[in-house]
């Protein structure tokens, strides 16, 4: 069994590329140069110096011990949220960033949801002094102001999507018509490991540093470079596909894939894309996602607005049908209290979409000698309103 992308852009029977006509020639010009690019030496001395000086990686990995005796066993925490930014997203936005650079590119779009991914990608845009257009709902304007406001101080222009429910999946929608408009010119930065080949492999292999430096850690810490566990939360994959890449062909590494349940998977209002969604299309590839019985692409919900997206990567959609990973979906509360036990107990604030995946530490009990790697993929600091209000602080 094979858990990478082959030749056609295919993960198993997921992925590829189900593009319009004249969205060919940009992503074909992507997919004939992206490996050979990347295997460049001065491709890979720079993406790394900047990943050391400027993202301030390697990111630590540390031994939670306080949270370890309360759930009796060895958690070790890969510290993302340490990234300049405050996330995993921009050891993807700079690798793209360098890619569109060699590439020709003079100008950036991108997409974003909550505005993680678009200030990861204006933060790079104004590193390297390039245009930066940033697609975000009407809707996540208004509610992710901070955000907004980060974008426009780096010199990202934000356009708001009016179209449809004004969330994430129209502002890619206009992010894709940019693209048909712009072919020759600009570069699309996909902020996840979704869209049409190579996009999702292309993003993982730039995350992968992220599993890459789990396994020198750990053997310092523990004699060996292979965990028990590693458990990482899903939007649309990109931080979990990171923390798993190099452990993929290692089966005696269980694999747990963390999805928002919102209100709970049968509630209506949910993101538990891979346990409730079917095949469909989705953003040029082929994937899981929730839809109607007649292929409308149902609303997502989580109280992480950088879980809600109604597909899932197709390296995810394979993991999950070839039972590679273990996928477990959280509620918003489990995933409350488990942000609230991390600050407690560790002075850590995570990402709610990290909470996720703490909270499978109450759902599954492991062994006491397990190592237990828990992807903490962002700060809180942007969360604060919500951890407010859902505990009346
Ligand atoms: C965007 C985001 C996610 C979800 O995106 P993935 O591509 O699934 O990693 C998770 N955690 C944080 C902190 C994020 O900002």
């Amino acid at each position: 069994m094979s858990y990478h992308v082959n030749e056609k852009g295919y993960y198993g029977e997921f992925g590829g590329a189900y593009i319009p006509e004249m969205l060919y020639p940009n992503v074909e010009e992507l997919r004939q140069n992206y490996l050979k690019i990347m295997a460049e030496p001065d491709f890979q001395k720079e993406f790394n110096q900047l990943l050391k000086d400027y993202v301030g990686r390697p990111s630590p990995l540390y031994f939670a011990s306080r949270l370890s005796k309360k759930h009796n066993t060895k958690i070790y925490l890969k510290r993302e949220d340490l990234n300049h930014t405050g996330a995993h997203k921009v050891n993807n936005t700079i690798g793209q960033i360098l890619m569109a650079k060699r590439l020709g590119k003079t100008r950036i779009i991108a997409e974003t949801g909550a505005g993680q991914h678009g200030v990861a990608t204006a933060t790079v845009c104004a590193l390297m002094g390039i245009q930066c257009v940033v697609y975000m709902g009407e809707i996540d304007i208004a509610r992710q102001a901070p955000n907004v406001a980060r974008m426009k101080m780096l010199g990202a222009e934000v356009v708001a999507a009016t179209s449809g429910s004004k969330t994430l999946k129209d502002a890619t929608n206009e992010a894709i018509r940019d693209w048909i408009n712009n072919p020759v010119d600009t570069h699309y930065i996909i902020g996840s490991v979704v869209g049409p080949h190579p996009y999702p492999d292309m993003v993982a292999r730039f995350q992968s540093v992220v599993s890459e430096e789990i396994k020198k850690q750990l053997l310092t810490h523990e004699g060996t470079e292979f965990p028990n566990h590693v458990i990482a939360c899903v939007g649309g994959g990109s931080n979990a596909a990171g923390a798993f890449y190099h452990f993929l062909d290692e089966e005696k590494v269980n694999l747990i894939a963390v999805e928002a349940a919102g209100h709970g998977v049968d509630s209506g209002e949910s993101a538990a894309t891979s346990i409730l969604g079917k095949e469909g299309i989705i953003h040029g590839s082929k994937t899981l996602l929730m839809q109607t019985k007649d292929g409308q692409i149902t609303e997502p919900y989580s109280i992480s607005a950088g879980l809600d997206y109604p597909g899932v990567g197709p390296l995810h959609a394979h993991l999950f049908k070839t039972g590679r990973a273990e996928f477990i979906a959280i509620t918003d509360d489990q995933a409350m209290t488990a942000g609230m036990e991390l600050t407690k107990l560790e002075g850590i604030i995570p990402a709610i979409e990290s909470s996720h995946a703490f909270a499978v530490l109450k759902e599954k009990q492991f062994q006491p000698e397990d190592i237990v790697i828990i992807n903490l993929s962002g700060r809180g600091d942007k969360d604060l309103d919500t951890y407010i209000k859902h505990f009346n602080l």
